[in-house]
């Protein structure tokens, strides 16, 4: 059993049926890619995960829990995290600022984070922000304005954004799309790093083969709304089906 557990699961927009009969199982603590071409059918299938989009049959499980019928938030704090494509952050605060939002934010009872059952006061979620910046290596930047960052610095921050939360799983839309290779490289670093100090699980849409290749331990190739093929990347490498199908051989 993975920690994700997706069945059967199809999802039609008027007609266009943009998820088929997806199978998907993402085992604890691996990073499981996703890829395929334009409108395969990827974003789609991750909307279904985080309740912004509801799947017109099949199920999701996350650590046995349907997600099904839950509001975003509510998935939010089943521990669920999604990482935007454009970086969501506030840029008139402050880079410790925004990584004490999502602390603040739930901080009342019936908005508590999963995560933060512990935290009882102010000075301890800044002391939780602060762990958190050095991790991603940004404690030196945590008075500047966010919006004077970097794009790799500010795709950093809304990492540290997500990871505040403690989620279990952390799903990632192309997280390096339209970056130069250099920030592409960064980012590569930095889910490594994130993967060796924590225990999470990633689910991570992208593009880039070289990003794929990096991580991913699994993964799937979607097309037309139906994955084709779920192997390890050296395996996909060299699978005839998708090097027709995706890679366009
Ligand atoms: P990918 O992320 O793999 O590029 P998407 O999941 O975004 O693909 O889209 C899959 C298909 O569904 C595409 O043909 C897209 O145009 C269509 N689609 C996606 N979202 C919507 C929507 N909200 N309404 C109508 N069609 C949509
Ligand atoms: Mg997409």
């Amino acid at each position: 059993m993975g920690i994700l557990e997706v069945k059967g699961v199809g999802k039609r927009f008027g007609g266009l049926q943009a998820l088929g009969d997806v199978n998907l199982s993402v085992q604890e603590n691996t990073v499981h890619a996703i890829i395929g071409p334009n409108g395969a059918g990827k974003s789609t299938l991750l909307n279904c995960l985080v309740g912004k989009l509801i799947p017109d049959t099949g199920s999701v499980m996350f650590d046995g829990q349907s997600v099904l019928g839950r509001s975003p938030h509510e998935i939010n704090q089943m521990g669920i995290s999604r990482v935007f494509q454009t970086p969501e952050i506030f840029a008139d605060l402050t880079v410790l600022e925004n990584v004490m939002i999502p602390c603040f934010a739930r901080r009342d009872g019936s908005f508590r984070m999963h995560a933060f059952g512990s935290v009882v006061n102010e000075s301890d979620m800044l002391q939780k922000a602060e762990t958190m910046l050095d991790d991603v290596n940004m404690l030196s930047k945590a008075h500047l304005h966010a919006g004077s960052l970097s794009r790799g610095d500010k795709r950093r921050l809304e990492m540290a954004m997500c990871l505040v939360q403690e989620p279990r799983l952390l799903l990632l839309d192309e997280p390096t799309a339209g970056m130069a290779r250099a920030d592409t490289n960064n980012t590569i670093d930095l889910l490594k790093e994130i993967k060796t100090k924590r225990d999470i699980t990633m689910c991570i849409i992208e593009h880039d083969m070289h990003v794929v290749f990096s991580l991913a331990d699994r993964i799937t190739v979607l097309a037309q709304g139906t994955p084709l093929v779920e192997d390890t990347p050296q395996n996909i490498k060299g699978h005839p089906k998708v090097r027709e199908a995706y890679l366009g051989e």
